[in-house]
């Protein structure tokens, strides 16, 4: 395990290294560094100075969101949690604080967000690909072993506990987690201005050119190479939950998304296509656009209005092309050409 971790780490320290010294001694051209974790494509756009310096500070994160989140990795922390029977483990240092971050969010979000829902996921076949609809005593029975706040985290000694027969999947919020902690360090290493971008959730920061706010593209769930729209922000997080990414046909006909209502235990049905918040935290964003996906339109807009913790906007893209805006981020979104949609505007 250490070999590979080792292996790993050399390999991306490597990439790094060669990324930057290939750009810095360009000025107008930012800094890249790519990569793919969590079975999705992750980029960093760096302007400005400290390259090299701010690439130091984020060469784990493959590995954080790899080797330590993966459900599927048999080395990973989750995959050991996962599967230690209760047994009390030692994990990564950022494991026990995501665990308490989460916990609070699910709390906050009434449940419609749980990161222990992964029994019921896997019974569907999301993540493995072994796609198949479960009868619904499978359902009801593993939905038992769904309940966030029975795991125990320890954020001094980092150790974790899962309940025998319970599983973590941190998919919904691993990735604003991972973006947030890699925009801190890069803006505290002298970065300018940058957009890291980790699947979906986004996180620019200061101005495009040293003038212009950066322009996000919303993706067209019909047809994810097309942005419906385009958001003007900085110092924001844009994060998309979208029903295109990840589904399957059942022999019934009907499409199966990876987005689950962990209150039936069945992947949401109701008409959302995808779901675009914009917050201040990454961890918060990723959280939000999942649950909001879960609740519908009509609660998503009632939990905005009631919000006092979290200050988020939202989009709400459903099938018969209604894009609900709320209101903080009305005059910063265009419609791109050709889209007709109806455009509703929720007031706070
Ligand atoms: P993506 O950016 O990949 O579309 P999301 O942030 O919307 O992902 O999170 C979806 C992932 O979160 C799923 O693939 C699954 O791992 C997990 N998940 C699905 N439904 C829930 C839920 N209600 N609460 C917590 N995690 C969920
Ligand atoms: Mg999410």
């Amino acid at each position: 395990m250490m070999k590979k971790k080792l292996l790993l780490f050399t390999a991306v320290f490597l990439l790094v290294t060669t990324a930057f010294s290939l750009i810095s001694c360009n000025n107008a051209a930012p800094a890249k560094y790519d990569f793919f974790a969590m079975d999705t494509h992750m980029s960093i756009r760096l302007y400005g100075q400290s390259a090299n310096l701010a690439a130091g500070g984020i060469e784990g994160q493959p590995e954080f969101l790899d080797s330590v989140l993966s459900v599927t990795d048999e080395e990973s922390d989750v995959y050991r949690l996962n599967h230690a029977k209760g047994e009390t483990l030692t994990v990564d240092n950022h494991v026990a604080p995501l665990i308490k971050l989460s916990q609070e969010l699910c709390e906050d979000l009434d449940g419609y967000l749980d990161f222990t829902l992964y029994p019921v996921s896997q019974a569907w076949g999301f993540t493995t690909g072994d796609y198949r609809i479960p009868e619904q005593a499978e359902i009801d029975e593993l939905l038992q072993k769904v309940d966030y706040r029975r795991i125990e985290a320890d954020t001094e000694t980092f150790e974790v506990t899962v309940p025998d027969g319970m599983m973590l999947d941190f998919g919904a919020v691993a990735k604003g987690y991972a973006a947030d902690y890699a925009t801190e360090i890069l803006k505290n290493t002298g970065t300018v201005s940058g957009i890291v971008d980790y699947g979906g959730t986004i996180i620019p920061w200061g101005m495009k050119n040293g003038k212009d706010l950066w322009t996000i593209g919303i993706q067209d769930p019909e047809d994810p190479s097309s942005y419906f729209g385009i958001l003007s922000v900085t110092e924001k997080v844009i994060s998309t939950s979208g029903g295109y990414e990840r589904y399957f046909i059942g022999e019934d006909g009907k499409r199966y998304i990876h987005i689950i209502d962990p209150k039936t235990g069945y992947p949401v049905d109701n008409g959302i296509l995808s779901v675009t918040v914009v917050c201040e935290s990454g961890i918060a964003a990723d959280a939000l656009s999942t649950a909001l996906f879960v609740m519908g339109t009509e609660k998503a807009a009632e939990f905005y209005q009631n919000d006092t913790k979290y200050h988020f906007d939202f989009l709400i893209l459903d099938e018969e092309k209604h894009l609900y805006l709320t209101e903080g981020i009305a005059d910063s979104f265009t419609l791109s050409n050709g889209y007709d949609y109806s455009v509703i505007r929720i007031e706070k």
